[in-house]
């Protein structure tokens, strides 16, 4: 009897979850089940829709409840939401099956909206200036809950969510195979058929990740968050670094470009003090015309200034107006095209991370019953 019930419980864990599926794989689970093959583009387009099986009556009683048996549904519920008075960025604390939470951002832009996205909950690479990993990673999304972000966000708002930026919570190419998986789902004509060419990617430089990456075939835009140029100053704010060196890092830049043809951007952080001279600017440049230019061909460069956005935690302090405008003379006088990120949402602390470290340090005693964030860190 024991064992019985054990292999009941058992079975409950392992289901599957239903938002992770593919097209494909809900097929071929519908022919397994004795079911027609059709129904998998039944069900599919409804379920990035935001509607759960139990909502979809031109499914039949039947097949619900065969559904239900085999695959777990949960979309991540809207745990809070702050919309911006200033340009109706919109941020959201998602709340996920078991409790965890992490945030996405939707900023409206005049070419459709852009949602940025968490990948990870928390986040082990350690940047010093980013709230997201103060506590450390507590685990990997699910392809499903990636997608679900995006599902969410747009059934909430109500309208088209057209582009997507990995840059919330976490680093992609940590969590590589249910970002791969979500990247193909979200392409999907049955389901939110966004673009690859509307979808951006930022890491911090995993290169085993950006060498898998390039042989993918997915044409989306990758980001690499350089923030120094040169070891010395990269490791002392991003430890990474100490792993794959800046000269690895721009080595597999060039490999990528030259195996898919995609230019990468590259984001730079200003923390006032730490990178944020001419003279790192005219490093910056000279690392980046010697690893990725010859003086006929390569590739176009486009660094992205961002005034660090302070955390408390962690001390720094952005760069003046002044030290951000000189920096970006320094790049451009050397032929590097340089922007200065507009921020966006800055009433409501849109920057990642900060809500969701703040909805932990609020409920640090959780209720039983009640859906929470679950502290993942002592302070
Ligand atoms: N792990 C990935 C993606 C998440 S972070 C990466 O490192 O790229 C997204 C971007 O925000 C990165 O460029 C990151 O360095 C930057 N970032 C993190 N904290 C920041 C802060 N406090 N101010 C400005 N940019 C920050």
């Amino acid at each position: 009897m024991t064992e019985l019930l054990e292999g009941n419980s058992m079975e409950q864990n392992e289901k599957k979850e239903l938002l992770s599926q593919t097209v494909e794989e809900l097929e071929e689970w519908f022919l397994s089940a004795g079911e027609a093959k059709y129904r998998a583009k039944q069900l599919f387009p409804q379920l990035h829709k935001g509607l759960s099986p139990q909502q979809m009556s031109n499914l039949g009683k039947r097949v619900q409840e065969k559904l239900a048996a085999s695959f777990s549904w949960h979309l991540p519920v809207v745990e809070q939401k702050l919309v911006s008075a200033i340009d109706g960025t919109v941020k959201y604390l998602f709340g996920l099956a078991d409790g965890h939470c992490v945030e996405s951002v939707v900023m409206k832009y005049e070419h459709g909206n852009t949602i940025c996205i968490s990948s990870q909950v928390g986040c082990r690479m350690g940047c010093k200036f980013c709230a997201s990993t103060i506590g450390g990673r507590v685990r990997d999304l699910s392809a499903g809950e990636l997608l679900g972000q995006v599902i969410a966000a747009q059934k909430d708002m109500g309208e088209r969510i057209s582009n997507i930026v990995m840059m919330g919570i976490g680093e992609p190419l940590d969590n590589y195979d249910n970002v791969i998986r979500f990247l193909r789902l979200v392409n999907c004509e049955e389901g939110l058929n966004i673009g690859y060419r509307h979808i951006s990617l930022s890491t911090c430089g995993l290169i085993e990740g950006i060498r898998r990456l390039q042989e993918e075939d997915l044409p989306i835009t990758l980001s690499i968050s350089l923030h120094a140029p040169d070891d010395e100053t990269r490791s002392a704010i991003m430890p990474i670094n100490k792993k794959y060196g800046v000269s690895a890092l721009l080595g597999a830049c060039k490999e990528y470009f030259a195996h898919t043809g995609r230019k990468i951007s590259f984001e730079y952080t200003l923390i006032a003090g730490k990178n944020d001279s001419v003279e790192n600017a005219r490093k910056l440049a000279d690392v980046l015309n010697s690893h990725l230019r010859t003086r006929t061909e390569g590739m176009p460069i486009h660094v992205n200034l961002i005034p660090v956005n302070e955390v408390s935690e962690t001390g720094f302090r952005r760069s003046g107006r002044e030290a951000v405008a000189a920096f970006q003379r320094a790049l451009e006088s050397k032929g590097i095209r340089a922007t200065v990120r507009r921020k966006l949402g800055s009433d409501i602390n849109a920057s990642c991370g900060q809500l969701r470290r703040a909805a932990m340090k609020e409920k640090q005693t959780p209720k039983q019953g009640e859906n929470q964030c679950i502290t993942d860190t002592a302070e």
